[in-house]
């Protein structure tokens, strides 16, 4: 599931293949923008800020949310000019940007608009602290997770106004590594700045990984510590992992996926 680290590491991708670079075409697949054309305009640079991806050309950007399925792709064009064979279905392409040395497809985009720049800042203004971001401030994101001191941290650490960028499987890795229970209200947490150092070293170490791992070596047994692993031995005391579904109505709205929680139930308390 794309959480901040995929979308950073995207952006990456992105900003190498298309910073400083014009577009010969652009296609959007949606009703909505199906009209816009960037061809001509050069891409200044591409960012991720939380799960957001934005390609920005200065007077306009391209704003997209991956949310469970989505995906950027780079290929490379080859010189004749032939068709670049996709990865995924034509079908689910929703924006091709080409250049002359590449071409750059979002397919199943959660979310894909094209803002000015006030718009982009308007879409963005609740988004808290992002820990891939330069204005990175964990006491800002102290400040703000205990502005709801009864919530349950399991629901506070998906609330993208109060971390950028931490999603469904980091949520779950995170309080089973600071020993606290998804359920336990945010006042209640007895370290929460480690709660925030963790968001922070696991989002950081896995920004420039192809395969997301919790657990120190990816190359090692399971990549998380409980996530995806419920009914399953703790892999430090052998317990058997729980998961369960924090009861909040925003998160009772939210995809099935979204809202599952695991846990150990001896390591965390
Ligand atoms: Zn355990």
């Amino acid at each position: 599931m794309p959480e901040g680290d995929t979308v950073f590491r995207q952006a990456a991708v992105l900003h190498g293949a298309l910073a400083g670079r014009e577009l010969l075409t652009s296609d959007f697949r949606v009703p909505a923008y199906a009209t816009v054309d960037l061809s001509g305009r050069a891409v200044e640079r591409v960012i991720a800020r939380g799960k957001h991806l934005l390609i920005e050309f200065g007077d306009v950007t391209v704003q997209s949310h991956l949310k469970m399925e989505g995906t950027w792709h780079v290929y490379a064009r080859d010189s004749h000019g032939g068709r670049v064979q996709w990865r995924r279905p034509a079908h689910t392409a929703r924006c091709v940007l080409r250049t002359a040395q590449h071409e750059a497809v979002g397919f199943s985009l959660g979310e894909l608009h094209v803002l000015t720049p006030a718009e982009e800042r308007e879409k963005l203004a609740h988004l808290g602290p992002d820990p891939l971001g330069p204005d990175w401030d964990a006491d800002e994101a102290a400040r703000r997770l205990l502005a709801s001191p009864r919530r349950s941290i399991g629901v506070a650490l998906l609330d993208q106004r109060n971390l950028a960028g931490v999603g469904n499987v980091f949520r779950s890795e995170i309080c089973f590594l600071a020993g606290v229970l998804p359920s336990r209200p945010v006042a209640d947490v007895p370290d929460l700045a480690r709660v925030i150092r963790l968001s922070e070293k696991l989002l950081q170490v896995n920004r420039l990984r192809s395969r997301r791992c919790t657990t120190g070596d990816p190359a090692a047994g399971p990549p998380y510590w409980v996530y995806g692993r419920g009914s399953r031995p703790c892999m430090r005391c052998g317990t058997r992992l729980s998961r369960g579904e924090l009861g909040e109505a925003e998160l009772r709205r939210a995809a099935v996926a979204d809202r599952v929680i695991y846990f150990c139930p001896s390591c965390q308390s």
